[in-house]
Formats: C-alpha cells, sequence, structure tokens
C-alpha cells in the first residue's frame, strides 16, 4: 500500500507526509479532534525523495516495531507517548494507530552513539557535529562516548531537513523545552542501545519527534526506533573504519548513490525505480530487524 490518501470510513485524509498518512475522526471540527489515525504505508524514502516501487508490508513492519518500543519504553523512561489504541479500519489494519493529536515541535530530536552519515561529513570538514566539538582521529563507525545529541529542523515538504546547533534548537522553541528533549532523547538513547544490544544490534543513532498534548504534555510522538528513524548495525560484524552491515534504508541509499544507480544526487531529476533485488533485500533487512529486535517471527 502506496496510496497518499486512501479513503477510510470514519476518517477524513489530513496530511501525507513521505511515509505516513493522517487522518482525523470525519464527525469532528477540522483541526480540532483529540485524536488523529496515522497510516504507515510502504513508502520509502531516501535522499529526501519517495522512491519507487514501495517495499512490501513495510508499514506494517514500522508500525508493529513501534508498539513495541512505545511499550517497551513506557517501563523505563519518563516519557508519555502518542499511542492511543490499535483498533483502526480493516483496510490499514496492522500498519496504523490511534494517536493522540500533538502540536509538534519541528525538531528532529537526532541522539548518535556512533559517528557516520551526515554526522560524519560534518565531523570531516570541521571536527564538529551541529556545533559540537569531537575528539580527532576519529573514523567511520567510531563510538561515541558520551551519546551526543544532534538535532535537525524539519524542512517544509519537498525541503531538506537541516542540521542546527543545540542554540539555534533553543532559540527556536524555548532553553526549557530544547533542554527537556535532549535530556529524553538521550536517555531514550541509552536505554535503547542497551535493548538492541542484546539483540545482537547495535543502534548507531536515532530520530525521534515530540509534540506537546491539550495539556501542554511533552510527548513521544511520530515513530520510533524502526529501520526509518534509525541506523541497526549487525553487532557482530562492527568493525569501525568503513560503512557497516546494516538492517535498514542504508541499503537504499548505497545504490542510490552507487554507479549502478546512474542517478546524480546532486542533479534535480528524481531518482530512478528500484531494481526487484533492491526492494527485496531492503525488505529482508526490515524483517530482520523486527525479528532480531523483538524475538518474534514477523506475520
Ligand atoms: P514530513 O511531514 O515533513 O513529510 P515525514 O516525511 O517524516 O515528514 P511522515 O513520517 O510521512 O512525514 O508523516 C508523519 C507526520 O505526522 C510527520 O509530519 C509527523 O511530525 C506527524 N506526526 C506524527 N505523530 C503525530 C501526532 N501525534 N500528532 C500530530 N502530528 C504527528
Ligand atoms: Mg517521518
Amino acid at each position: 500500500m502506496t496510496d497518499t490518501a486512501v479513503q477510510l470510513p470514519g476518517w477524513r485524509h489530513i496530511y501525507s507526509g513521505k511515509v505516513r498518512n493522517l487522518y482525523e475522526p470525519a464527525d469532528s471540527v477540522p483541526g480540532e479532534s483529540d485524536t488523529l489515525l496515522v497510516v504507515a504505508t510502504d513508502r520509502i524514502s531516501a535522499f529526501d525523495h519517495i522512491l519507487a516501487p514501495g517495499i512490501p508490508d513495510k508499514g506494517k513492519i514500522l508500525t508493529q516495531l513501534s508498539l513495541w518500543w512505545f511499550e517497551r519504553l513506557a517501563d523505563e523512561l519518563d516519557v508519555a507517548n502518542h499511542v492511543v489504541s490499535t483498533e483502526v479500519p480493516a483496510a490499514v489494519a496492522g500498519r496504523a494507530m490511534v494517536v493522540k493529536r500533538l502540536d509538534m515541535f519541528p525538531i528532529e530530536a537526532i541522539a548518535r552513539g556512533y559517528l557516520t552519515g551526515s554526522g560524519l561529513a560534518e565531523y570531516r570538514t570541521n571536527g564538529k557535529v551541529t556545533g559540537i566539538e569531537l575528539p580527532a582521529g576519529l573514523v567511520d563507525g567510531s563510538k561515541l562516548e558520551p551519546a551526543i545529541f544532534t538535532p535537525s529542523a524539519k524542512a517544509a515538504v519537498g525541503d531538506h531537513d537541516e542540521n542546527i546547533s543545540f542554540a539555534v534548537m533553543t532559540a527556536r522553541i524555548g532553553h526549557e523545552t530544547a533542554d527537556d528533549i535532549r535530556v529524553k532523547t538521550l536517555q531514550l538513547y541509552t536505554t535503547a542501545e542497551r535493548i538492541a544490544r542484546n539483540a545482537g544490534i547495535i543502534l548507531a543513532d536515532t530520530k525521534v519527534e515530540y509534540g506537546v498534548d491539550e495539556r501542554g504534555v511533552m510527548t513521544l510522538g511520530d515513530e520510533v526506533l524502526t529501520p526509518d528513524s534509525s541506523r541497526f548495525w549487525d553487532a557482530e560484524l562492527y568493525r569501525p573504519g568503513r560503512p557497516q552491515e546494516s538492517f535498514d534504508k542504508q541499503f537504499v541509499r548505497d545504490w542510490l548513490a552507487s554507479e549502478a544507480s546512474g542517478w546524480d544526487q546532486a542533479s534535480d531529476t528524481p531518482p530512478p525505480e528500484l531494481p526487484d533485488d533492491v526492494v527485496e533485500k531492503t525488505a529482508q533487512r526490515y524483517l530482520e530487524a523486527y525479528r532480531r529486535l523483538t524475538g518474534r517471527a514477523f506475520n
């Protein structure tokens, strides 16, 4: 399922992100309901483009894994989450959840325990990531101790998210709120890193989003700790100094960046269709992440 706006009985479509479609109750005043329906489609995005085709069952895997983490983390962390129920229309069973409607902060809260990706790229230019000075001599995959909080600003649709310093984040949403998000995100990372490690996965980094509910309570929203929002590495094969074996969408990014795809990221042409074997191997990686973390097969 990759449609941008499937009609669902009892719900009114209000928004389509790159991966998720949002709905509000059809009988509510537009914009004013307490709840939303969040539907994860099988769409996959990379480098801020939506790719074709989708990855079979990806939306279900993301939703089930997020729900697993929300439950797992509820006992260990002092942060509310947006999940209300999993009673959803049959057409989106397994891939949707009813959530508290939040006023989201326009910030991607990122914690990194290992250096790679855009963090590594920035480090190579100035020895820092979002203004945080790091030791010299780090390589692709180096462990960061302690883990660091490296926010980015959520871009408007079609634009690229942009890494920002904590000072800029503070200027945008206020010091107290920014600090609360930083502390909560690092706690979440530390807890999840330990849980993942016990499952043979290194949680290299992760991105979460927060909002406030109608009473002003800071609440974890969106998805958590999925292969779309996180880097999951095979702990057994981990070796710093090179790209790591991963159970996330790095595989797709690598293919797009390779000569095989024939795509020039810097051009404004859309990315090419993913070949069948790239789709298949990506699906296998998402399934493996789910299997290892939850200890059960996906069905
Ligand atoms: P964009 O929204 O910029 O397209 P995206 O591609 O990551 O970003 P999706 O993940 O596809 O978006 O869509 C989910 C959208 O729903 C995000 O904008 C996210 O901030 C928002 N969202 C998630 N949980 C809630 C919530 N409880 N209340 C309100 N909005 C939410
Ligand atoms: Mg998202």
